[in-house]
């Protein structure tokens, strides 16, 4: 007997008959003799029209009560699956993240798990029941709830099946595992077997939404036996794992992130700490700096060029604007109509070409690039959020084709 734990995102509970698919591979797997914990997102676009419900309230709101709003998704589809379950005769019962023991930090909306007290859960699997439990929550030392950021949920599997040892972490969705690209982007995308979690981490980073990135920092921590497939077809899925022989194949996928904006302080003082200062504001508000340009020094002044997160791209700006005096830059400019765009593999490591390749595929098809940023095992552009479908083809038919 084995220790399962099984995510379903948002389409795969959408409405009553996938609620009910849901129930039935759900009670499959524990028919089959394991015990079983499930997470669930909630339905459809359930939290998208939560963020819009507060949208027509404020543009400022607090961000408590935003938690308190958008954890209702997830308890709207726990209680309905348990409902779906108990009616095929699957004895089961619904705990909310508070309930399955999920304590976080206090930063609402992207709250990071600080420990699960898994007992509850333990407890419930001891009577034979499958545990369903609301992803993307928990609970604060105040005991607010908290929520974990969009995407959330399959970091609450991952972390479940870290604390009780599962044997396996299975994230269903609604394509069948991972892709080379997304494969309602680019028609040619293949579906990988296997990925190292080292290459998942820089797809999910990089605007793979099909594994939040947390989770995928989680399961390679932890050790976690992690499977992406499919709640529609029954057909094998991605594993995901440690070590995988990247023999044969130099790239694994290309991703594209349109969450993503420029920021440029024009003007700064070409003198010692002025990035200091900069970053260091941009840390304090907890907001991530990836790709960073410096204009060289000209007459002692230099343009300091970096992205953000599209949505935090608001509070860099103010922050930005409200502290000018301090750094001594001229001017705040933010740009948002852009898209990076990735490729990613462990082989590149080991062969010379690959950015050389990638720029060529960008060439033929016209496509400028105003940023690029490298690492070990990957390569960004930062280009017209425009050209981003075309260029993730151009790219994907350079190298997977
Ligand atoms: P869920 O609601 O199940 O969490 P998501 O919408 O978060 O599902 O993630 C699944 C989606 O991720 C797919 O529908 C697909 O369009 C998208 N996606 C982006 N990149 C990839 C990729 N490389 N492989 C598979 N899916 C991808
Ligand atoms: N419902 C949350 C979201 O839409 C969490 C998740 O689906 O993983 O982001
Ligand atoms: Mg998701």
């Amino acid at each position: 007997m084995a220790l399962i734990v099984q995510k379903f995102g948002g389409t795969s509970v959408a409405n009553r008959d996938r609620l009910f698919n849901v129930a039935r591979i759900v009670a499959n797997t524990r028919n089959e003799g394991n015990d079983v914990v499930v997470v669930v997102s909630a339905q459809g676009d359930t939290t998208d029209d939560l963020l819009q419900k507060a949208a027509e309230i404020t543009h400022n709101p607090s961000q408590r009560e935003m938690d308190m709003l958008l954890s209702t998704g997830e308890q709207i589809s726990i209680a309905l699956l348990t409902m779906a379950l108990g009616e095929i005769g699957c004895p089961a019962i619904s705990l909310t993240g508070w309930q399955a023991g999920f304590h976080t930090d206090r930063t609402h909306t992207k709250a990071r798990i600080r420990r699960i007290e898994a007992e509850r859960i333990s407890n419930e699997l001891a009577k034979n029941r499958v545990v369903v439990v609301a992803g993307f929550q928990g609970i604060n030392r105040q005991d607010d709830i908290t929520t974990l950021g969009r995407g959330g949920s399959d970091t609450s599997a991952v972390a479940i099946a870290a604390a009780l040892h599962a044997d396996l972490c299975q994230i269903f969705t609604d394509v069948d595992g991972v892709y080379t690209a997304d494969p309602r982007v680019v028609k040619k995308a293949r579906k990988l077997d296997v990925i190292t979690f080292d290459e998942m981490l820089e797809l999910a980073s990089l605007g793979a939404q099909v594994l939040n990135n947390r989770s995928v920092e989680l399961a390679k921590k932890y050790g976690v036996n992690l499977e992406v497939c499919s709640s529609m077809n029954n057909v094998p899925g991605t594993m995901v794992k440690e070590v995988v022989d990247v023999e044969g194949m130099l790239i694994k996928g290309v991703a594209k992130d349109v969450n993503v904006a420029v920021i440029s302080i024009l003007g700064v003082p070409d003198v010692p700490g002025m990035s200091f200062k900069v970053f260091s504001l941009m840390a304090q508000r907890n907001i991530n700096v990836d790709i960073i340009l410096q204009s060289s020094g000209d007459d002692g002044y230099k343009d300091l060029i970096f992205t953000v997160p599209l949505d935090e791209m608001e509070v860099a700006r103010k922050v930005l604007e409200e502290n000018i005096s301090r750094f001594g830059g001229s001017k705040v400019e933010v740009q948002d109509d852009v898209a990076k765009v990735s490729v990613v593999g462990a082989g590149m490591q080991s062969h010379p070409g690959v950015a050389s390749t990638m720029f060529e595929a960008l060439y033929e098809s016209n496509i400028n690039i105003h940023m690029i940023s490298t690492s070990e095992i990957k390569i960004s552009v930062l280009i017209d959020k425009k050209e981003a479908d075309k260029a993730v083809n151009a790219i994907h038919d350079a190298f997977l084709a």
